[in-house]
């Protein structure tokens, strides 16, 4: 028996026609969408590195974090203007000081800027800054705020709900497709689950990568620090996530410069800025080792069709 408003994987031709690759015949059973964030390609050729603080906290940290990441080779770089916290008594980010210094930041370094937007009032303005809108976890089923960054149509990086199904995640990017816009990026970034929250912040749900590519032609990334909330778990689940076919990692880094002060949002996840360089190199050589099998896979295929051509042409 099927309880009503629930939905399976079956439903996503309905539920996703421009986006399932079920509904969309555009796009083959191989191909992903290339989302393009100024020269930074999702989807296409190695996978892309953000890199940033959790917060916009001031204009030195953001500039120290942002040149920090830069140098580790990241390819964009992430800060929150405006954060989502648990409580409304906890910093809330400086708002739209903080996108000034985004633009400082990103003047700097030459790195592309993506930052959340939560509030459906500001996405004419987030638009305004940023090269990528982020759409938190919190508000994947925000559907007024999905709507507005369809309407702008900037790229979009979309959160997992922390509890949300394949299902509703892809239904969520529906809603921005269905604006007119389709660069959107989803983002994997851990769901609650036991034991979440024993050992680790929320579980790192691998399989939906794969499982990502099966049913839609969208580029999916991977956020390993909220996903784990420990630093020490980072580099692994980062490993782990580019093995599993992730498009990209967005990845939370405070500066190791004497006299910074711990950040004031999301300390315990934050890596360093030689550990983000780790993660780069690793990708940087996993990119070089899977370009050369495909060449050596591509010249052997070349040379056996011209030894059948061969073989051919003698028995002819
Ligand atoms: C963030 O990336 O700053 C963030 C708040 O992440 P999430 O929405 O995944 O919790
Ligand atoms: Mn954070």
């Amino acid at each position: 028996m099927k309880i009503a408003g629930s939905t399976s994987l079956e439903d996503l031709p309905r539920i996703c026609p421009l986006l399932s690759r079920e509904g969309n015949q555009r796009y083959g059973a191989t191909e992903t969408r290339v989302v393009e964030v100024g020269s930074v390609h999702f989807g296409g050729g190695r996978p892309v590195v953000i890199a940033g603080p959790c917060a916009v906290e001031s204009r030195e940290q953001t500039l120290a974090v942002a040149e920090a990441v830069r140098a580790a080779g990241a390819d964009m770089l992430r800060g929150g203007a405006y954060k989502p916290r648990t409580s409304p008594h906890d910093f809330q980010g400086l708002g739209d000081e903080g996108l000034e210094i985004l633009c400082l930041a990103r003047e700097a370094t030459g790195l592309p800027i993506v930052t959340e937007v939560m509030d459906v009032r500001l996405v004419d303005k987030v638009a305004e800054y940023a090269d990528m809108l982020q759409v938190g976890s919190r508000n994947m089923q925000n559907y007024p705020l999905l709507k507005e960054v369809g309407r702008v149509g900037k790229p979009v990086l979309l959160k997992r709900g922390m509890a949300a199904s394949l299902c509703e995640w892809l239904g969520a990017a529906e809603y921005i497709a269905a604006e007119g816009n389709y660069d959107i990026v989803l983002c994997e970034r851990g769901i609650k689950a036991y034991p979440s929250g024993e050992y680790s912040r929320y579980i790192l749900d691998l399989n939906v990568i794969p499982a990502v590519k099966l049913h839609t032609f969208l580029p999916i990334i991977v956020d390993p620090s909220h996903a784990t909330g420990v630093a020490s778990m980072v580099e692994p689940a980062s490993r782990a996530a580019i093995e599993f076919g992730s498009e990209g990692l967005i990845i939370e880094v405070a500066a190791d410069s004497p006299g910074q002060a711990k950040p004031r949002c999301d300390a315990a996840q934050a890596i360093d800025p030689k550990t983000l360089q780790r993660i780069v190199n690793f990708i940087i050589t996993r990119a070089g080792v899977l370009l050369e099998n495909a060449l050596a896979q591509a010249f052997s295929a070349q040379r056996n069709g011209s030894a059948r051509h061969t073989i051919t042409s003698e028995v002819v």
